[in-house]
C-alpha cells in the first residue's frame, strides 16, 4: 500500500466505496488524514465502517473544513450531468480528484524519477500495458502494475527510484488526475466511445490528450485523425513526440509493415523486431500496442534485446483473442471479451479459416458489421438467444450449426476442424453478451478452457 501523505491531518471527503475507492480511503488513513467516506450502497458504506474509515452522508457534513473530494472513477464529475457529491463540493470550491491525482502527488514527493508510464486510447489499452509490464518484469526491472486494469493504484508497492510504474488510465482516471505528469504518457487511439460520459468526441479527445500532454515523452497512434492533430500540437509546442503505427511509415517512432516492426528515430531507420509466431500479438491491432510497447520501453531506457525477449514471451491476457490450446494445425483462441461485432471483429481478421462459435445476447445490429469476414469461416457454431438472428445474417454465405451450447460448438468445432486437416482457429468470439447462458464473460471464457482441455490430444498453452 502506498500511504497518502498530502493530506495529513486534513478533512477529506471520498464518494465511492467499491475496490478502489475502498482502497484509497485506506491508504487515506494510513497516511493520517481524517476521512469521511459514502456510497449509495448501505452496505459498502457498513463494511469502510467495519473496518475503522470514517464515514457520513456527505449531504449532511460542513463542507468549509474539507481539503478535497476524493471521487471513484465511475462516478460522472461531469457528463451526463455532475454527481451530487460533485455539486456539493464544487459549491464550496473543494477540489475533486481521484486516486490516480493522489498517486503521482507521492510520487513526485517520494521518487519523482521513478519511471511511470501510463496508457490510455480506445482501444488496447489493458494489452498495451499487460505488454510493457511484462517486458519490464523480464529483463529484471522492479515493475508495479496497476489502475483501471484492475488494480488500484494505491495498493501498489510506495515509489521508489529504481521502481517502474505501468498504469492504466481511463478516461475518467485523467478527468480527475490534473497533475498527471507521466514519464511516458502513451494515447493509443481514439474512436468515439463513451461519449455519454464525456459529452462530445471533441471533450473526450480532450481529456485523453491530458494525458500525453502532461508527459516527458508522448507516444502517440498515428492511425486516427484525432490523435494525429493531438501530436501535432504537441510537437509545434516543442514537445517530445513518438508515433507509431499499424500501417504506415513514421518519421520518428515505430510502424508496422505487415508483422515487422520499425524503428524510425535520429540515426534512420532500423528494422526492430518481427511478431511473426508470437501467436499472442497476432493481428494489426496488436502490432500497434506492441509498436506503443516498444517505444515506451526504449524511452524508459531497455535495450533492444530486453525488449525483443520480453515481446517473444508475452503471455496474452485472458480472455481476448488467447490461444489456450492446440491440436495438430488448430489452435483453440479464447475471445470472450469480445460481447458486441465490433469487438469481435480484430480476432476475425487476424486468422484465415475459423471456426467460429458466436452467440448470446447479441447488442444492436447483430453481426451485420462482421460480413467482411464472412469468407473466412470455416462453419458457425452458434450457441444461446441470438442464434436465429444470426443464422438469418449468415444466412448462405456461412455454414451453421445450430449448436445451442458452449460445451456443444467445442466438441463440433474441435471435430470438423480435425477432419479437415487444415491450418485453422477454433475460435470463441461471440459477439455477444453472456448472460443468458453465463454470469459474466470471464465465466463464459473459463468454460471454453475447460470444455477445450476435455477434448482428447490437445497441448493446453495456458
Ligand atoms: P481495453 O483495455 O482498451 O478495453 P484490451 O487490451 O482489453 O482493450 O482489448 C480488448 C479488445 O479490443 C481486444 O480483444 C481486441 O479485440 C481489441 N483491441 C485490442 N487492441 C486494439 C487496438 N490497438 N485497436 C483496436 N482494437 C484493439
Amino acid at each position: 500500500m502506498i500511504p497518502v501523505t498530502s493530506f495529513t491531518g486534513k478533512r477529506v471527503a471520498l464518494f465511492g466505496l467499491g475496490g478502489s475507492g475502498l482502497a484509497t480511503a485506506r491508504a487515506l488513513v494510513k497516511g493520517g488524514a481524517d476521512v469521511l467516506a459514502w456510497d449509495d450502497k448501505p452496505e459498502s458504506v457498513a463494511r469502510a465502517a467495519k473496518e475503522g474509515i470514517g464515514t457520513a452522508d456527505l449531504r449532511e457534513i460542513d463542507w468549509s473544513g474539507i481539503a478535497v473530494l476524493i471521487l471513484s472513477p465511475g462516478v460522472p464529475l461531469t457528463h451526463p450531468a455532475p454527481h451530487w457529491s460533485a455539486d456539493l463540493a464544487s459549491a464550496a470550491g473543494v477540489e475533486i480528484i481521484g486516486d490516480i491525482e493522489l498517486f503521482v502527488r507521492e510520487r513526485r514527493t517520494l521518487a519523482p524519477n521513478a519511471p511511470l508510464i501510463c496508457i490510455t486510447g480506445t482501444n488496447g489499452k489493458s494489452t498495451t500495458t499487460a505488454l510493457i509490464a511484462h517486458i519490464l518484469r523480464t529483463s529484471g526491472r522492479d515493475t508495479q502494475l496497476g489502475g483501471n486494469i484492475g488494480t488500484a493504484v494505491l495498493t501498489l508497492d510506495p515509489p521508489a527510484a529504481d521502481r517502474f510504474y505501468v498504469v492504466e488510465c481511463s478516461s475518467y482516471q485523467i478527468d480527475l488526475a490534473p497533475s498527471l505528469d507521466p514519464t511516458v504518457g502513451i494515447l493509443l487511439n481514439l474512436t468515439p466511445d463513451h461519449i455519454d460520459r464525456h459529452g462530445t468526441m471533441e471533450n473526450y479527445a480532450a481529456v485523453k490528450a491530458r494525458l500525453v500532454a502532461g508527459s516527458q515523452t508522448a507516444v502517440l497512434g498515428d492511425d486516427d485523425p484525432f490523435c494525429r492533430a493531438i501530436a501535432a500540437e504537441l510537437e509545434a509546442k516543442g514537445r517530445r513526440v513518438l508515433r507509431i503505427s499499424r500501417d504506415h511509415a513514421v518519421h520518428s517512432g515505430l510502424y508496422a509493415a505487415g508483422t515487422v516492426l520499425h524503428h524510425a528515430g535520429g540515426e534512420g531507420e532500423t528494422i526492430f523486431a518481427d511478431l511473426a509466431g508470437i501467436e499472442t500479438l497476432r493481428g494489426s491491432h496488436n502490432a500497434q500496442n506492441a509498436a506503443a510497447a516498444i517505444a515506451a520501453c526504449l524511452a524508459v531506457g531497455l535495450s533492444r534485446e530486453e525488449i525483443v525477449a520480453g515481446l517473444a514471451s508475452f503471455p496474452g491476457l485472458k480472455h481476448r483473442m488467447q490461444p489456450i490450446a492446440q491440436r495438430g494445425a488448430v489452435t483453440f483462441v479464447n475471445d470472450s471479451k469480445a460481447t458486441n461485432a465490433d469487438a469481435a471483429a480484430p480476432a476475425l481478421s487476424s486468422y484465415d479459416r475459423i471456426y467460429w462459435i458466436a452467440g448470446g445476447v447479441a447488442k444492436e445490429g447483430g453481426i451485420e458489421p462482421l460480413r467482411p469476414f464472412f469468407p473466412k469461416i470455416a462453419k458457425a457454431y452458434l450457441i444461446g438467444q441470438a442464434a436465429d438472428a444470426f443464422a438469418a445474417t449468415l444466412g448462405d454465405a456461412v455454414p451453421v450449426s445450430r449448436s445451442g451450447t458452449l460445451e456443444a460448438a467445442v466438441a463440433e468445432a474441435a471435430a470438423d476442424a480435425e477432419r479437415a486437416g487444415e491450418t485453422a482457429a477454433v475460435m470463441l468470439s461471440p459477439a455477444c453478451a453472456s448472460f443468458d447462458q453465463y454470469k459474466n464473460f470471464e465465466m463464459r471464457g473459463d468454460a471454453f478452457v475447460g470444455h477445450v482441455a476435455g477434448l482428447p490430444g490437445v497441448a493446453m498453452l495456458i
